[in-house]
């Protein structure tokens, strides 16, 4: 049987139910997360990345919403915490901690309501492809902008817009869509950040071209960098793409995956980057604690 965190307690999952009648089910105005776990077979121990920083992005969520929750972030880690040992977790998992108005009312509104907080997981190996390279359209469907639905937030409602150019991709025979904002720049792919690296140099749309603040951009910068390579957050226009060496994915679901084809035009000669192998190594070596330098991304569970 499975538990979630629901209501305060880690109860069995046919008792985690709400109503139809909940505010946010009918206006999308629920944040969420996305944080992984992974299994170390070598050491039978689970190890949970970045726990305490989408809890922090979390709270910014809720803050912009106006939701208020009982319990602190570092509660929340520790029930994360408690919800995997509990659940006897062994395998690679996705973590999905969803804060919501409870309130059985009708109104879109910010104010006069309670939220809660309910956390699940559920086993996820690739979310996409990361070792063949995925093929990317890019969608003509735009990213929605600060002052519509931020897309520096996680919420709900926003993922309509997310499905609208993932679905089209795969309609188009694609595995993943690249996001332009109103401006005609890159902003990101369906729910991963993107980089281009052009001459050795790794490139990346700003915090301010409508995109999600990645905490993996976050640490694939921090990453990039060690290795000795030089990081340019800019706009990115859409034919760089066709121009560029390599061209990634970035995510907690995505990880680092390399991207080998976009409108039909190869990134590079076809394959994985070199850049992209060597940041996607270091990238899994550090998730599962094998390096000392990133040792604080992660926690023994
Ligand atoms: N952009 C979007 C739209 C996303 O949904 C995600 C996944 N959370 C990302 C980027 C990557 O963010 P992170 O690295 O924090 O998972």
């Amino acid at each position: 049987m499975e538990y979630i965190y629901f209501e305060g307690k880690l109860v069995p999952e046919n008792e985690a139910k709400i109503s139809i009648k909940t505010n946010s089910f009918h206006y999308g105005t629920a944040v969420f997360e996305g944080i992984r776990a992974y299994y170390d077979h070598e050491k039978d121990k689970m190890y949970g990345l970045f726990f305490k920083e989408h809890y922090q992005r979390l709270f910014q969520n809720m803050k912009v919403l106006n939701m208020k929750i009982d319990e602190s972030i570092d509660q929340l880690v520790d029930i994360t915490k408690e919800l995997i040992r509990k659940n006897n977790i062994k395998n690679d998992i996705y973590i999905r901690p969803i804060v919501y108005f409870c309130d059985l009312k009708i109104s879109p509104k910010l104010i006069g309501y309670n939220a809660k907080i309910a956390i699940y997981t559920y086993p996820l190996g690739d979310y996409i492809d990361i070792n063949q390279g995925v093929k990317a359209v890019v969608s003509s469907w735009k990213r929605l902008n600060d002052n519509m639905i931020p897309p520096r937030l996680k919420v709900a409602g926003a993922y309509v817009n997310s499905a609208f150019s993932k679905t089209e991709a795969i309609l188009a025979g694609a595995d993943e869509a690249i996001v332009l904002n109103e401006k005609g720049f890159v902003s990101e792919g369906s729910a991963e950040n993107i980089f281009i690296v052009r001459n050795e140099k790794l490139i990346t749309p700003p915090v301010s071209d409508d995109i999600l603040e990645g905490i993996t951009r976050w640490a694939v910068i921090q990453i990039a960098k060690d290795l000795g390579y030089k990081v340019e957050e800019r706009h990115i226009a859409r034919t760089e793409l066709y121009v560029a060496d390599e061209v990634f994915f970035c995510g907690t679901g995505a990880q680092v995956s390399p991207v080998v084809e976009i409108d039909h035009r190869s990134v590079g000669d076809g394959k994985p980057g070199k850049i992209t192998k060597e940041i996607q190594n270091v990238y899994f070596k550090a998730v599962k604690g094998k390096i000392e330098k990133y040792k604080n991304w992660i926690i023994e569970i």
